[in-house]
């Protein structure tokens, strides 16, 4: 396999540290509200790349943490915390808003053929490994005290930009919103490991610690839960682009201060998702989530279809057109694949020929729209359609998109929805979005104009249904 690190900033070969294992960490979600499209468009290609790993023979141990506690609204120490955000949004507890958007994006993920991490580790539940390491990193001088937070001191790191490649000062321009400069901190770069005194709302979450009654940062909960399952060695790191600065880094900063050795080989990156405006948000304009596509009528998987089309190196533009786009093309597929017929010999020769050739594209730096182009050689083959379904089945354990029906299953047409159906089922979102901002009379107006229409409306506790005179 040969992978992007961004630390070399080069294509490299993948090469474990301990022969056929791989260590493998991704950042999980924070859960304060639904993950949008574009986080999981990151999960999402984080998902083949494991399954790809897999597919090569290797070993996977896949370790995701939960973020629960001491996300700031910026991704520096200021700002609100999320998770208090989301909970004060909803008038609900901190825990009762985590665990319920902690299975909403594991329903996410399973809509989407996304794998379940081996492990999954709330922050919350990780207090002690996180005192104990700040206490390591206060021990060898990589940490200090000061108005009462605990601060890792960047001015001890030989190589703090390592992984970005820029200077500090141009990294602070333009990637942290709402910057108040903390005067506590020794460099401008220092980051707050555990907090006993935030300038903002006071935390409904708090714990007991050597330095009084707080909670911790951020980026501490992935170098320990990293630790705690993959030891002191990792293979390779997982997330976003936006998150290389400063939580990677930071990540990368505290871990090899506190284990006096490099930690990670190989780091991964996605490319942001963004919508024709520019960047994806959970509070402006549309909020994208996997349950709104499939209330206008969208298969998941089509968007996983959508997504694998693009290098994952790439910013990716969601737009309906291209959504529609990728549909259109994903069905007409699946029909294709609907229409083998299940008989005769499979020929192995050719499945274990394809895989040589599909590893080449995903191992050339994940190329999935080399391994989709894969899908259309195998329909092309001169071989029999059984040989087909065989290699297909085969590959679809790294691209995940339902290429090959079970038999009960087979015969179940692909039923795309009507126009009419597409609308109903707009209006029905438009109408809880107003009913949400109290907006009754819009709410009323589409109820009765689509009763005019013959369409009856049916509020249940799971969401809104109807019937069709
Ligand atoms: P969060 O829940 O905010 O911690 O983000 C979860 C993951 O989504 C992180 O790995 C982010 O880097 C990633 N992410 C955030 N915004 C986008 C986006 N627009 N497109 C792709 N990935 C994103
Ligand atoms: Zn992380």
């Amino acid at each position: 396999m040969k992978l992007y690190n961004t630390l070399s900033r080069t294509v490299e070969e993948f090469i474990p540290r301990d022969g056929n294992k791989v260590q493998m960490y991704t950042c999980g979600p924070t859960v304060y509200h639904f993950a949008h499209i574009g986080n999981l468009r990151t999960y999402m290609m984080e998902d083949v790349l494991e399954k790809a790993l897999r597919y090569a023979g290797y070993d996977v141990k896949r370790v995701m943490n939960i973020t629960d506690v001491g996300h700031l609204t910026s991704d520096g120490d200021t700002g609100e915390d999320k998770m208090l955000k989301g909970a004060k949004r909803e008038k609900k507890t901190v825990l009762e808003i985590a665990e319920f958007y902690k299975d909403a994006f594991f329903k996410d993920c399973e809509k989407l053929n996304i794998k379940t991490p081996d492990v999954i580790e709330p922050a919350t539940q990780c207090i002690p490994e996180f005192i104990k390491t700040i206490e390591g990193l206060i021990e060898r001088g990589f940490a200090y005290i000061a108005d009462g937070n605990v601060y890792f001191d960047t001015s001890k790191i030989a190589d703090y930009n390592a992984l970005t490649g820029h200077s500090s000062d141009e990294l602070m321009v333009g990637v942290r919103e709402d910057v108040t400069e903390d005067t506590s901190k020794k460099n401008k770069s220092d980051f707050v490991l555990w907090f006993t005194k935030s300038k903002f709302d006071d935390q409904e979450l708090k714990w007991d610690s050597p330095w009084g009654v707080g909670y911790p940062g951020w980026h501490i909960e992935c170098s320990c839960i990293s630790m705690k399952h993959c030891g002191e060695y990792l293979d390779i790191h997982c997330g976003g682009v936006d998150n290389i600065f400063p939580h990677h880094t930071n990540e990368i900063a505290q871990s090899e201060a506190y284990l006096g050795h490099k930690w990670c080989n190989y780091w991964f990156h996605v490319h942001h998702l963004n919508d024709e405006t520019g960047k994806m948000s959970k509070s402006k304009g549309e909020f994208l989530t996997v349950s709104l596509l499939e209330s206008k009528g969208y298969n998941p998987v089509a968007y996983r279809f959508f997504c694998l089309q693009s290098h994952y190196r790439k910013p990716l533009v969601f737009s309906y057109e291209a959504l529609d786009q990728a549909s259109a093309t994903y069905n007409k597929l699946l029909r294709k694949i609907a229409g083998l017929k299940r008989e005769g010999e499979a020929d192995m020769e050719f499945v274990k020929a394809n895989k040589e050739r599909f590893l080449k594209a995903i191992g050339n730096d994940m190329n999935t729209a080399l391994g989709i182009t894969n899908i259309y050689d195998i329909l092309k083959a001169q071989v029999n359609d059984a040989t087909k379904l065989e290699a297909l089945r085969d590959i679809d354990a790294v691209l995940s998109l339902d290429l090959v029906k079970d038999e009960e299953t087979a015969e179940a047409p692909v039923t795309e929805k009507s126009d009419f159906e597409r609308e109903i089922e707009a209006l029905i979102v438009e109408r809880a979005e107003a009913k949400r901002a109290k907006n009754y009379a819009r709410a009323d107006e589409i109820r009765n104009d689509l009763k005019t229409r013959g369409v009856t409306l049916i509020d249940t506790p799971q969401g809104t249904t109807y019937t069709i005179d």
